[in-house]
């Protein structure tokens, strides 16, 4: 690998794909897009578990501008994501900027040459003058610190390390954890396995998903038209606007919208599960939105199938054979699937250690002060360095919405340095104070604050009781101040 590049960036996933496509557009050209797995894709290469499909329309989660026209579904198969991120980084020459198995172990700003210095595992150091983390939200998976697991003598699995190779055919399998993960799997697994017990500690929201295979006549009109499938596009993103976004993060406003994707959740539960205590078992007791909320046609009747259990009483360990819940009942298993979900807090904030100027630690900052990122970007202190899995950055409950607001956010910034002759930026203090105390005023009226959380158990919450990661204003907000942003809200240098 070579030595000093205009930019690194970690991680080669839709977000950093997007990243280095506005880079590219910028006209730089030494990148090194540094990936930690085998292969690109992010979540859509590491995760291949049965069931798994995006539950955002395929015309919504994806580039607007590249369109596919050949999503099989409306929710397209996890495996075509997958296809999708290799034509998109053919399609921009970026794979001959890529490391694959390039495990960053972390970054320190070098105030002296005014570079980052990025050490990767097992290899010398790479210098850039700009750095870019694009690592995810939901990429650093959560084993869970459940008694005696180690001991397990039978198979297991958590649903980010899939193994194609194990037939679950006639198992005794347990899942733990009911996330949307679970949701989508559970049903899968129920179709093959003898017997079925699923360990839920909080139930989750489900709602239908109006999901329909998508004809080659429809296909060849969104090949043949682009306009129409740019439709069909607003008219999805309008639709997850106005239930996944107002309703949660305008709950204040419009609790009645809240109330009645709950009250459909709920309509739905009973026409598929006629034992009313199951039904209980299944409904949360928050208000819907605090936890990411679900769409499955078949999760809910999945668990009056005769081979399916439902477990409510809390796991206290785990033998060699099976799993006891505290009041002492026994369940043998054979394989164990970890639905465990992800560590966000801990650990993915940020994802490799990041030291600015002043020798300022990210995590430590965020973690003694509180998580915030200007415009879910970019941090005092941290000079040419743009942090795109940052609190406050998710936009519209669409990833490739919040790529493409931080898209435009680099290209508006990358522009003023070009257009003053400068090569250095960082956020000032005041710019950053003052987009933080804006997300925490309008987070009073979402759902976070407002509605009904304390037993969601939320990842949307961090440690500090913060519910930090949706930016709490409208997508079209996010993407007017992406492209409008005050230049002085940065100060802008040129090195030398
Ligand atoms: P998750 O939502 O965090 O769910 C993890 C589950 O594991 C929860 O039910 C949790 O219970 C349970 N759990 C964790 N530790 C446990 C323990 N020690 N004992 C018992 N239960 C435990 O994770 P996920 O289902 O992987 O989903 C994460 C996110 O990924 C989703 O919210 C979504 O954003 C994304 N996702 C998207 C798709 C898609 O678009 N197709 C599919 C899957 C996932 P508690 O709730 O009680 O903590």
């Amino acid at each position: 690998m070579a030595d000093t590049f205009d930019a690194v960036v970690v991680g080669a996933g839709f977000g950093g794909i997007g990243a280095a496509i506005a880079l590219k557009r910028l006209g730089l050209k030494k990148l090194a897009i540094l990936e930690r797995e085998d292969d690109l894709g992010g979540t859509w290469h590491v995760n291949r578990y049965p069931g798994l499909a995006v539950d955002i329309a395929s015309v919504t989660y994806s580039y607007s501008f590249e369109p596919n026209p050949n999503w099989s579904r409306l929710f397209a198969p996890g495996a075509e994501l997958k296809k999708y991120a290799d034509h998109v980084a053919d399609k921009y020459d970026l794979r001959r900027h890529m490391s694959f198995g390039a495990v960053v172990e972390g970054a320190r700003w070098d105030e002296a040459t005014g570079h980052w210095v990025v050490s990767v595992e097992g290899k010398p150091d790479i210098t850039a003058k700009y750095l870019l983390t694009a690592t995810g939200f939901l990429s650093q998976p959560h084993r869970p610190d459940i008694s005696g697991i180690d001991d397990f003598a039978g198979k297991v699995i958590h649903t980010t390390a899939w193994d194609d190779t194990y037939d679950l055919a006639g198992t005794k399998t347990a899942v733990i954890g009911t996330g949307a993960t679970a949701v989508q799997l559970v049903p899968e697994i129920a179709a093959r396995a003898a017997e079925l017990t699923v360990y839920q500690r909080t139930p989750i929201w489900v709602v239908p998903k109006v999901d329909v295979p998508i004809p080659s006549v429809v296909q060849k009109l969104f090949a043949r038209v682009p306009f129409t499938q740019r439709v069909a596009r607003s008219v999805s993103s309008g639709i997850l606007e106005m239930i996944m976004v107002s309703a949660v993060l305008h709950y204040k406003q419009v609790k009645l919208l809240n109330k009645g994707a709950a009250a459909a959740s709920r309509a739905f539960l009973r026409s598929q599960v006629r034992d009313a205590a199951l039904r209980k078992q299944l409904t949360p007791d928050y208000d819907f939105g605090c936890k990411r909320p679900t769409f499955s046609n078949s999760y809910f009747r999945t668990f009056t199938k005769k081979n399916v259990n439902l477990e409510t009483a809390p796991i206290d360990h785990v033998t060699a054979d099976g799993i006891v819940t505290a009041d002492g009942r026994k369940t043998e298993i054979d394989t164990l699937v970890l639905a465990t979900g992800f560590n966000l807090w801990d650990v993915n904030f940020p994802a490799v250690e990041i030291v600015g100027r002043e020798g300022r630690n990210l995590g430590q900052w965020w973690r003694e002060n509180r998580f915030q990122a200007y415009e879910g970007v970019s941090v005092p202190h941290f000079p040419n360095f743009l942090t795109l899995a940052s609190p406050y950055a998710y936009s519209g409950l669409s990833y490739f919405t919040t790529i493409e607001t931080q898209m435009a956010h680099i290209t508006r910034l990358f522009g003023a340095l070009e257009s003053r002759g400068a090569d250095t930026f960082e956020v000032t203090e005041a710019a950053n104070a003052e987009f933080l105390d804006r997300m925490t005023e309008n987070l009073a009226d979402s759902v976070f604050y407002g509605g009904s959380c304390q037993t969601s158990r939320s990842y949307y919450f961090n440690q500090h009781g913060e519910a930090a990661i949706l930016r709490p204003t409208s997508t079209r907000n996010a993407f007017v101040e992406a492209n409008r942003f005050p230049l002085s809200h940065y100060t802008i240098s040129a090195s030398r």
